[in-house]
């Protein structure tokens, strides 16, 4: 195991149980700031139905998010410019009610409103240089491990690439099981099989050490039983929470890097493209492959197929150099020779099965 010598972070405060949404208002109130305002940035399926008991004021800024496309950096521009028009003061905080793409776009907001310029700026990792609002997550959804990660991922018109940084972190995080239960089944595995190829990527590559080991053991363990067996909305959740925080230690492989590529060129949802591109992957990952394969099966998800046949040279040169962005990921599933062994005539050929 590598001596992987940093200094995390992790989310401070977390409030896990059912029903626990209730206590958002007693979470709000605690928060210090002079402000007079929060801002809630929520998934529009949530629009007009009366599921989620949130208690928006006059004063307050709720924004419904469409999230039938990824977080764009044009997206977290526009609502960062929606939220200063609205008051010329920062609010005390903003709230993320959703799943990962609504996570991502309240920490992505939450950021822009105290960095200047645009949130395309801040692509990369480690570009952020002031402390963002206070940041709320309460997923709706759960796989995506963005309420405990350092990351927020944003499509912008060149690249699919997270804002990497200890900024990126929730300050609170409210996991309540209830919340999931409105989920179709087919998102549920997609956004959950997200969580089990970042417990395989973290469990199978060279930045492991013995904590996000632990992490990701019991997070696949958990998903095994979400996806094999029968474990309820509560196992999912705490199998998200644990899987992001395994990849905050370590890092996400192979599969991601190729799935930021798809998800560029064909607009497919993360979760889905992970699928997609981990059935191709068992050269890399022939412990869990045909397992993966076995959930497919047991819950009749037929994946897409022939996705690249007769796209152009230049949007496959394209997925490929955005696939090469992800050095840190590659580095993990490789080791530090990885550009000499990752080629683009390899990613070619990978991208080629899909
Ligand atoms: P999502 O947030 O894009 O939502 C997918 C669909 O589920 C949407 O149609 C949404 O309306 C619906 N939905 C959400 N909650 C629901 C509920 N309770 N009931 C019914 N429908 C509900 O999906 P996701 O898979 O959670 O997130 C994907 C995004 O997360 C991508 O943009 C991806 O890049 C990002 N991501 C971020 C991280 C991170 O660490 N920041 C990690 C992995 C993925
Ligand atoms: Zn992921």
């Amino acid at each position: 195991m590598r001596n992987n010598l940093r200094n995390f972070k992790v989310v401070p405060n977390m409030i896990f149980s059912y029903g626990a949404i209730k206590e958002l208002p007693k979470v709000v109130a605690g928060i210090n700031s002079n402000s007079n305002f929060s801002v809630y940035i929520v998934d529009h399926f949530f629009k007009g139905k009366k599921i989620l008991p949130l208690q928006c004021l006059p004063e307050d800024l709720c924004y419904y998010l469409d999230t039938a496309h990824e977080p764009t950096t044009d997206d977290v521009d526009h609502i960062a410019a929606i939220i200063r028009e609205h008051s010329r003061d920062l609010p005390r905080c903003v709230i993320g009610v959703g799943g990962g793409s609504t996570l991502d776009m309240a920490k992505a907001v939450a950021t822009l409103l105290t960095n200047p310029g645009s949130s395309m700026d801040y692509q990369g990792w480690d570009l952020v240089k002031n402390r963002p609002v206070y940041k709320i997550g309460i997923p709706t959804l759960s796989g995506t491990g963005s309420e405990a990660s350092r990351t927020t991922v944003l499509k912008s018109k060149y690249k699919k690439q997270g804002i990497n940084s200890d900024y990126s972190l929730f300050d609170q995080i409210i996991l309540d099981p209830d919340l999931l239960e409105t989920v179709p089944s087919r998102q549920k595995f997609f956004t959950g099989m997200d969580c089990y190829i970042h417990c395989v990527e973290s469990l199978s590559g060279t930045y492991l050490n013995a904590y996000s080991l632990a992490l990701s053991q019991t997070a696949l363990s958990l998903c095994q039983k979400v996806f094999l067996k029968n474990g309820k909305y509560d196992d999912l959740m705490v199998a998200s929470l644990l899987g992001g925080q395994s990849i905050v230690y370590s890092e996400v492989g192979v599969c991601h890097a190729l799935s930021y590529g798809l998800s560029h060129a064909f607009g497919t949802h993360h979760g889905e493209a992970n699928c997609i591109v981990f059935d191709k992957l068992e050269e890399y990952y022939p412990q869990y492959v045909p397992e993966f394969k076995q959930m497919l099966a047991k819950h009749d998800v037929i994946l897409q197929s022939g996705l690249t046949k007769g796209i152009s040279e230049q949007l496959l040169e394209q997925m490929i150099d955005i696939t090469l962005l992800m050095e840190k990921p590659l580095e993990n599933a490789l080791g530090p020779e990885w550009r000499s062994i990752f080629t683009r005539e390899k990613i070619k050929e990978l991208y080629k099965k899909m």
